[in-house]
Parts: C-alpha cells; structure tokens; sequence
C-alpha cells in the first residue's frame, strides 16, 4: 500500500512538472526549486493542510519572482523581451494571464513595431488600443507552444480584432473570447470558407479552438471592420512586418490588398478570430 502511494505521488508529480512546463516554459523547473523550501516548512507544522498552504505559496511566490525578476534578464540571451504589460497606454495584453504564462515574449524590433503601429493609428481613431495575444516563451528556440505550429522563434505575434459594444455601439478594448481565440468572424454565404475546406479535408486542428470555446460571448460584441482594417493596414505599412495571416473572407471583406497578407495553408488554426504579425 506504501509503495502504491509513493508510486502515485511520483506520477502526479511527474504530470504536474509536464503540465507547468507545457503551459508556462518554467514553471516545472520553479516548483523543483520551490522544494528547497519544504524541509523548513515540514519542520514549522505537522498539520497536512498548512504544509500543502504554505508548500503552495513558497511556489507561487518564487514563480512570481521568477518571471517578473529574472525571466526577462534571461530572455535577452535569445533576443527575446516581454510585450508591454502595464507600461504603454496604446498597447496592451487582451488577457493577463497569457503574461503570467510566459507567452508575451518577443523580438525587440517586433515589440517596437507594434507600439510604432499603436501610435500610428491614434491620428485615425484617437484612443484606439491594440490588444496582443500569444508571443513567444521567453527562452530556447522552437519550445512549441500550443496551439501554434510556429510561435517558437519570437518573430510572431497574435493580435486581437477590435470590437464595439453590442449596446452602446462605442469602441471597448475587449474580445469575445475569455481566451482571446476560439470567436469567430465566420464565413458569410459566398464568401470563401477555408474553416469548411479545411475542416472537411480532415485538418481537425483547424476549427477546433471554435468548437471548444464558450460562444455564448460573442452576441455582446460587433466585429469593428473599420478599425480592424486599420489595423490591418497599419501593421501592412511596418517596414518590421513581413508576413500578416488572416482568413482569405475577412481580407476580402475589408477590402485588404496588400501583398503581405498570406493564406497560412490547412495545418495552421483559422485566422477569423484574430491576426498574426511576424518579421522576416
Ligand atoms: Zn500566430
């Protein structure tokens, strides 16, 4: 029975040390190191639950320090630095906890163009705020990170659309999507459907952010084509960006023509519900 139970330990510890590195890079290589402090803290109380409280906090504490202390030092060893968080009133991570994941490293020259792009379009639409998603993990090249097939290197950046409220009709600096993928700006009858192509050629990854996201969101948000087109066009005029992936409906229903919009082919995720910048 004891070694069923040290045996299980192991595996759970095995699965959680996976699951922090799958999701954050580090986080597995902090909780090892978070155990320096469990000795001390086995010594202070016998009580099982002010262990896991406090065994749980050293973790958290540490991990915090990590990230915000020394990942971005060690980041530059890979030509990597961290989005914007809080520092610039025009750029801004849609949702925080993809920078407490580690997911907002970049280039620098692709973090500089985006604040150029964010400035550049405040003489169109003063205010307007550009939301950005999955970057890079901050360390070692092609680290995948799910669910992109290429965001290894640092020179790719996702970007939110902009949306208005449903109600007041006025920009909100916001998305659908809890997760900020996964709400789409789907096909209209006789617009191109590469998410139908796709998906009906057997590419499964394609939609399937679509199918496991809450859809119940959307209905609060008005897709702003005027000021995603903007965007769109902005970060096309970049001497930084080279590549710009969305869907093939949405160019052609923004009337985008610029040559750097590519088609990113079936094995990617559908490009609906947000866009992608890279450099060369
Ligand atoms: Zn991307």
């Amino acid at each position: 029975m004891r070694i069923f139970l040290v045996a299980l330990k192991i595996l759970l510890l095995i699965i959680l040390l996976a699951l922090l590195t799958f999701f954050t890079q580090v986080g597995g290589l902090i909780l090892l190191l978070s155990f320096l402090s469990h000795k001390f803290i086995n010594n202070r109380t016998e009580s099982v639950f002010w262990r896991g409280f406090w065994k749980t906090s050293a973790f958290l504490v540490l991990y915090f320090f990590v990230n915000i202390a020394l990942l971005p030092f060690a980041a530059r060893a890979f030509n990597r630095v961290p989005m914007p968080v809080f520092s610039e009133p025009h750029v801004k991570p849609l949702r925080l906890p993809g920078c407490i994941f580690n997911r907002h490293y970049v280039r620098p020259e692709v973090r500089a163009a985006v604040i150029e792009t964010a400035e550049r379009m405040q003489k169109e639409s003063p205010g307007v705020v550009i939301q950005y998603l999955d970057g890079a993990f901050p360390l070692i090249n092609h680290f995948p990170l799910w669910p992109h097939r290429s965001h290894g290197d640092g020179k790719k950046l996702d970007i939110a659309f902009h949306y208005l409220d449903v109600k007041t009709k006025k920009p909100v600096v916001d998305a659908p999507s809890f997760l900020g993928y996964g709400i789409s700006e789907k096909p209209r009858p006789g617009e191109s459907d590469f998410p139908l192509i796709c998906g009906t050629d057997g590419h499964w990854q394609y939609n399937i952010l679509d199918e496991i996201i809450p859809q119940g969101n959307h209905k609060n948000f008005i897709f702003d084509s005027t000021r995603t087109a903007l965007l769109v066009n902005k970060f096309a005029a970049s001497k930084t960006i080279d590549r710009i992936l969305i869907e093939p409906h949405l160019k052609t229903r923004l009337g985008i023509t610029s040559k750097k919009i590519r088609f990113h082919g079936c094995r990617a995720i559908r490009h609906d519900d947000h866009i992608h910048v890279q450099m060369k």
